[in-house]
């Protein structure tokens, strides 16, 4: 079946969707997205993902209107048939007539499409370590994403699916994802700043901790706590949280059996996904 998809408010099987070239998403990547999970029909914290969009559009100076945003995502819902699913929902600051990066005064573009997928039954992630060697404001969640391109297809070649950014030795985020570890028995995760993508996941997880009331700290964290650690998880829309099992390229302590891990996956499935 064709995936649909909406451009610019219109609805259509994807492939019907024609593009100008000189979309500055595709000649600039100047452009800010999201992906929305969906559960039973029903949006996963829509308007939390409604507020960092708004957040990337104030960053970068898109004029966009979110209402006509929410709208046309509710659009995407509901003209499918998925009962659980994503939307990838793109918005860039629009068409010009000349390529220059200096944007003409033009109405914002807006592209998604939906997807179903399961969230259940995800494998264990094998992950490499690597240089962050993104820019300076990855708290934007920009379509720009050639640093975390270049890096997770780089890990898989080496069999990985996701990759594990250190800054100058500080530990960031993965390529798609933010990282949680174990470590005598108390969670930790990098605090955020303009390093890391304020991950909604991320948020709901530590708002679990909380209500479990277990051992918890937010801060700047290096590659020896790594090494220490018993457990690792990656949380993201389409993981939820996700252990890994090996890093490939350091040796860790891991021990696949975290029940910490365990309490946290359970009261996420409980209040997201029942
Ligand atoms: N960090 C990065 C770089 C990401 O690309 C993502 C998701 O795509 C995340 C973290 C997790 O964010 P969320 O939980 O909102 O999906």
């Amino acid at each position: 079946m064709p995936k649909l998809a909406s451009y610019n408010g219109k609805v259509d099987s994807i492939e019907n969707i024609k593009v100008s070239p000189m979309s500055r998403a595709f000649l600039f990547s100047d452009s800010v997205y999201e992906v929305i999970s969906f559960y039973k029909n029903k949006f996963i914290d829509f308007e939390t993902h409604l507020d960092r969009l708004k957040h990337s559009l104030n960053e970068t100076k898109i004029s966009c209107s979110i209402e006509e945003c929410k709208t046309e995502i509710v659009k995407l819902l509901n003209e499918s048939k998925f009962e659980d699913g994503y939307i990838y929902y793109q918005v860039s600051r629009g068409v010009d007539s000349i390529r220059s990066h200096f944007a003409e005064e033009s109405d914002c573009e807006r592209f998604g499409f939906i997807e179903e997928f399961s969230f259940f039954n995800q494998s264990p992630l094998k992950v490499m370590l690597v240089d962050d060697i993104r820019w300076q404001r990855c708290d934007i969640k920009s379509t720009s994403l050639l640093g975390n391109v270049l890096q997770m297809n780089d890990a898989k070649s080496v069999g990985c699916n996701e990759i594990l950014m250190h800054k100058n030795g500080e530990l960031t985020e993965g390529g798609a994802s933010n990282i949680f570890f174990v470590k005598n028995k108390t969670i930790f995760t990098p605090e955020l700043s303009p390093n890391i993508l304020p991950g909604i996941t991320r948020h709901q997880v530590i708002k679990i901790i909380k209500d479990q009331k277990l051992n918890f700290e937010e801060g700047s964290y290096g590659i020896d706590d790594l090494k220490e650690a018993s457990s690792i998880w990656f949380t993201s829309t389409t993981k939820g949280i996700l252990g890994v099992e090996e890093i490939v390229n350091l040796e860790t302590k891991i021990n696949t059996e975290c029940e910490l891990l365990e309490i946290c996956k359970n009261a996420f499935v409980k209040r997201y996904f029942s």
